[in-house]
Order: C-alpha cells, then structure tokens, then sequence
C-alpha cells in the first residue's frame, strides 16, 4: 500500500494522475512509463480554437460551398481572427493543414498554414495543425504518386474501402496504416508541419478503421495478420488457440448473406478475436511510428488523435481501437461524441464523464466539443482546463468560462484525481459480448456518478497493481486471465474491497468457459455460465440478493444483476450501449451500498444534493488543497440547488484551515464555515448554480 498514508485510508488512484500535474508521471506505477517525450508547455492547460480546419482544394472538391468561400477560408487565417481569438483568451490557434490530397496537390494550402502560423506565433499563440489521418483523396493521390495504388485499403473482392460518412465523397479512400509505404509518406508530411510550419500541436482526425465487412483485405493486412499471430504466440500456444500451428493460411474473416457480422451477439471464433486484436494493434502501432518521428523532430510538439471517448460502442470489433493501446502515444484525444450534459426528463443524466476517465487514466486532456455553459462547467470539473472552444468567433456561453479559467487556473493546474474506487473497463469482455458486458460497466458507472462516489476507470493492464484502491468494481466482468484473478485474490486478502458483479470471471481472456468459477472462494454464488452456442440464448436475468463475504483482511460483495430501469431494446446490428441507457440503474442502491460496505464505510467523501448534482474530487499535494467540483446538470429546470452538506476527509493528521467557494457564477470567491473533526472537514456550500469548486485546504 504504497501511498496509504496520504489519507487515513488508500484514496488516490495510480492510474489518474493528471497530465497537467508536471512530475506525477512516474508516480504512477501501474502504468508503463510513456516512451515518448511529452509536451512540457501543455501541463499549463488548453484554450484552443481554430479559424478552420478545411483546406480550399477541398471546399471546391467536396461542392456547395458558398461562392464566396475563399474568401471566408482567407479570413478564417487572417491576422484580425487570430487577434481576435487572442483577446477573447485563447491560446492556441488551430488551422487547416493536410486533408488527403498529396502533398503536390494541397501546397498551396499549406504555404497559407505556414504564413497564419507565424501571424498566430507573432500573437504569442501556439499552433496546431489539422493532419487528416484517414483519407487518400485519389484523383490527385494517384497522379502525385502512382505507386499509391497499392497502398489503400482494399475489401475482400479488392474495391477499396471508403469513408463511411459524407455519402457524396466517393472520392475519399481510406489508406491502409499496415502498408509502410504509406506511413513513410505520412512522415513526410509531419516533417513540413514540424519543420517548416513550426506547429506546436498536430491534430489527427479521424482516428478509426470501418466495420465489418469493410476491413483491409489488403496483401500487407492479410501478411501482417499471419506475422501477428506468428510473434504473439508460441507454436503451443497456436495449437491451444487454433486447434493447429500452422498460421500461414488463416485469412481475415469473410462473412455471407446469412451471416452479417453486424448481428453477431459474442465473439467466440478465435481468428475472429485475433482480428481485432490485431487491427487495434496495428493502428496503435502506426501511432506510435508517427508520434515517435514528429517527437524526434520536436519533443515539444502535442500528439493528438481523433478516436471519440466511451460511447457505448464496441469501438475494437467496429473500429479497430482500443484506446488503452493509442492512449500511450498521445497527449490529447478528440471526441465528437454527441452526449452533451443534461438532466432529462427520462431521468437520464448524459455526460462525458466517461471520456473524461479515460483521458485522465493515461494522463491525456480530452477535447470535447462543448455546446454550451453546461458543458464548460463539466470540462472545467473533469478535465481540469478549458480545451476545446470551437471556432471563431467564440459563443457569449464560453467567455465567462475561459476567464474565469485564466483568472484561477492555478485551482486546475497540476490536480491529480482522488479516486478510492476502480471501474475496471475489461477489454475482453466487453469486445467480445459488449451488449451485456458493456451495458453493466454502463450502469454501474452512472450509478457511482449520480450517487457522487469518486471512482477512476481502469483497464486489463492496471489489474496487476491495485493496491492504491480501496474498492474494485468488476461489472459483469466476464473474461479475465489467470494472472489477473492472482492479482484482485491478493487484493482482497491485504484488506481490499471487491464488488463482482454477474457473469465476472466466468471465462478467461479468450472467452472460454472456466470450469471452476474465477472468482470462487471470493464469490460463492454465481449463476453457471454457457459455453459455446450456435445460437446465443437471450439471457435470463439472474435474480437474488447481494451477497458479502469477509476475504482475508477484505471485503466482496456479488450482486447477481445490475438492472437497467426499464425494457430492454431487442437485439439490433452493433448493438451499443448508447445513452439511451444512462440513467440510474434499478438496483443502484445496490450498488452503492455494495462499493461503501466493502470500503468498510470508509470513502473520504460524502456530498449531499439531489441526483442531478455531479461531483468530482481531486487533490493538490504540494499545495496542500483538495477540490471539491460541484456541477448542476439540472441546471435548465433548478437554477440553484440550495445547502448540499460536504464531509471530506484530509490527509491523515492534517486538520483543514480553510474552506473557499469559487465559482463563474459569483462575483467573488466566498469562505465558509466549517467544523473539523481529526482529519475531516464539515461544511455546506450554501448553492450551487451550474458549478462550484471548493476548495479545502490544510
Ligand atoms: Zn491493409
């Protein structure tokens, strides 16, 4: 228990530090060191905005554009936008760069990205660069460089594969990111940006390949699969996999009229699963080549991609990505995912919270696209900075944020996540049978959200060092591997709580039914589980109480079903977990009781309010301050909710000597009254309108 005595009990996540926190890197043991340098100007936080991020050649290409276009595209990089933006207090410009056409073709536009760089770098704004990473415009393509036919990727019958957007952009191939040819050719185009740009920030858009049918079929994907699989695994191993060794004909999957992959419920063929292991690992690895070569040439230059955040979908099978693989190599991510905060009248409560986790769990700033006050105030509380404003001119509902941000930021700046419980996000399972899988880690996490219970999201690799968790929720975690079960055994047994769920354990990493229970002796009741089938049963709920067990010096509790509140739609073609299903799960009191009891009644923070009101903690140890953020998402119907009753816990033997109130939504920050008790803190925050943070110190 390696920070344990920071708080009278283990609270900090390992996995949450935050990438603005300069030096905590390495205090995260749980996961591997980043090879790659990273930016160390981006530890002060994000303001960034673009004038636009379309080159010309491609308004005319893709039509109906106003007739004026050029003329919008000239002053979407002038110098009065970009003075503009900076005295509205962004700080980082981001413009057009490279869309796809060929480097021959998309000159010109690129001279102009080189000429408002150095306008935008005049100002004292940093620059980033919009790379289209997904897109070979051919017409030009081709003619710049024939050889390029070769490297698009191409279906089984050989037509290449296509955007699966625009409808009109037939034009768009997609390259394949295993074909080096291609990449050497990517490289190129970072070395301009880098080099004669003098970009500080490359942004990759379109981050993700397209479902089945449409993978590569391609020779360098059908070798590449065959080599994958060769390097992953002995010629034993390949007999315990494949029922054979040899792998020199093993093809990507095909499928048929009666069989469309869309509608496939589990994935059980081992060449299926290898498939998309092997898909995610090849756009991790093309990342990590491109971000490696642009940090050779500038180590201060951000890497940033466009993959969405959790959305509910099974993004491995459908989009070849596992973000805890492309995580490593960047320090920022996109998402243009839709879920912009609200309280529903359904009593959904949509947020981005869980993209948020996931950025902090490998130390990434996520840029959203906010929509309005709601959605800064959210940024504000899980991202820890500003970052994504949209585009020129910013909307009034911005202003008073990036103010409010830049007048405070040393509130933001270098916070780490205070998180005692984990939400382990298991790649297989979820891949694999991600309508069920997905769906309890879903709710599971919404109930730890409306119940305001601070949690980190964890993924396979953090299994192996839990010891900076009190708690370990494992929702209908199915397939887990031998050494991970080692791992959460030696958890409990020093005193860690567990909270199973469902089918958790019940397969191993390849999705093989277990025929001793993971997780028996930690869990004694749990529902036989099926092997293959032909045709996946529709599952029986499983009912019955919670059960608790003492383990060791810990604590497990299984509940045999996590319930969403209300039917259930019937199967459909990639069936995600979308936030139709965000809201409170039915058994939501059961959970959280579950996560409290096997914390021994112990989490370091409770925060009172209604079940609209969001809360996240974090900390600043150096500047010896907590943080309490505080976010109305009910904030169209209740303008202010009235006395929310905090008790915090500090760092064992510190005793809190202040309690301060900010807020954009008050014209000062306002000290409260508090009791102290040992090393908690009492107080209440009088209201909060859309979003407070409070800060406690000792
Ligand atoms: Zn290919």
């Amino acid at each position: 228990m390696k920070r344990r005595d920071f708080l009278n009990t283990v609270v900090v996540g390992a996995a949450a530090t935050h990438p603005l926190s300069q030096g905590l890197a390495q205090a995260a043991p749980d996961v591997p060191a980043a090879a790659l340098p990273r930016a160390n100007w981006l530890w002060n936080g994000i303001i960034q905005a673009e004038g636009q991020h379309e080159p010309y050649v491609f308004v005319v290409r893709r039509g109906g554009q106003r007739l004026d276009a050029y003329q919008e595209y000239e002053r979407a990089q002038s110098e009065e936008v970009i003075r503009t933006l900076k005295e509205q207090g962004v700080e980082i410009f981001e413009t057009h760069f490279y869309k796809g056409s060929g480097m021959k073709a998309e000159m010109p536009d690129m001279e102009e990205t080189k000429r408002a760089a150095e306008i935008a770098h005049r100002y004292g704004l940093r620059v980033s660069t919009y790379i289209q990473w997904n897109t070979m415009m051919y017409e030009t393509f081709f003619a710049e460089e024939p050889r390029a036919k070769d490297w698009i990727q191409r279906d089984v019958l050989g037509m290449p594969i296509l955007l699966t957007y625009g409808y009109q952009q037939s034009f768009r191939y997609r390259p394949c990111f295993a074909n080096q040819e291609y990449l050497d050719y990517l490289k190129r185009i970072v070395r301009y940006a880098v080099e004669e740009v003098k970009t500080d920030f490359i942004d990759f858009d379109n981050f993700g390949l397209n479902p089945e049918p449409d993978s590569c079929h391609c020779p360098a994907c059908v070798q590449g699969f065959r080599k994958f699989l060769q390097a992953k695994y002995s010629p034993e191993k390949r007999r315990e996999r494949f029922g054979f060794e040899t792998v020199d004909f093993i093809n990507p999957p095909q499928w048929n009229r009666d069989n469309p992959p869309e509608q496939m419920e589990i994935i059980y063929d081992p060449a299926i699963q290898e498939w998309v292991d092997y898909r995610c690992q090849m756009m991790a690895d093309a990342l990590h080549q491109i971000a490696a070569y642009a940090k050779s040439l500038n180590p201060e230059v951000v890497i940033e991609i466009n993959p969405h955040g959790i959305t509910g979908g099974n993004r491995a099978w459908e989009a070849g990505l596992d973000h805890a693989r492309l995580l490593k190599w960047t320090e920022t991510y996109v998402t243009e995912e839709s879920d912009t905060a609200d309280y529903l009248p359904d009593g959904r409560l949509v947020s981005k919270i869980r993209s948020y986790k996931l950025a902090r769990a490998f130390q990434n700033v996520l840029e959203p696209i906010p929509t309005d006050s709601l959605d800064m105030a959210e940024c504000l509380a899980f991202n820890h900075t500003i970052s994504w404003v949209n585009n020129y001119p910013l909307e009034p509902y911005v202003l008073p944020y990036v103010a409010f941000y830049r007048k405070y930021r040393d509130l933001y700046v270098g916070t780490e996540d205070v998180t005692p419980v984990a939400v382990l996000r298991s790649y297989p399972s979820i891949t694999y049978h991600n309508a069920r899988a997905q769906l309890s880690a879903i709710l599971v996490e919404q109930a730890l959200i409306q119940a305001r219970i601070p949690f980190a999201l964890i993924f396979d690799e953090h299994v192996a060092e839990l010891s900076d968790y009190q708690v370990v929720v494992l929702p209908d975690s199915e397939c887990l591997s031998d050494a991970q079960l080692s791992s959460i055994r030696r958890f409990v047994q020093n005193g860690g709580g567990l909270v199973a769920t469902e089918e958790a354990g019940l397969y191993d990493e390849w999705r093989r039914l277990r025929v001793e229970p993971g997780l028996r002796g930690l869990v004694d009741v749990q529902t036989p589980a099926s092997a293959y089938e032909e045709t996946v049963a529709s599952a029986a709920s499983q009912h019955g109480p919670p059960a608790h067990k003492e383990v060791g010096k810990g604590r497990v509790v299984y509940l045999p079903e996590v319930q969403f509140d209300g039917p259930l739609p019937a199967p459909e073609p990639y069936f995600s977990i979308s936030n139709r299903f965000w809201k409170l799960p039915k058994t939501w009191r059961e959970i959280v009781e579950a996560v409290q009891w096997a914390s021994k009644q112990d989490l370091p923070i409770s925060v009172t309010g209604p079940s609209y009101l969001v809360m996240n903690l974090v900390r600043q140890k150096d500047k010896r301050r907590m943080f309490v953020h505080l976010v109305n998402y009910n904030v169209k119907n209740v303008e202010s909710i009235p006395s929310i009753n905090v008790r915090c816990t500090l760092p064992r033997g510190e005793t809190a000597k202040g309690v301060q109130v900010y807020s954009p939504d008050l014209a000062t920050p306002a000290p409260l009254n508090f009791a102290t008790r040992g090393s908690t803190a009492s107080f209440t925050v009088p209201q909060v309108a859309t979003y407070s943070v409070v800060a406690v110190s000792w």
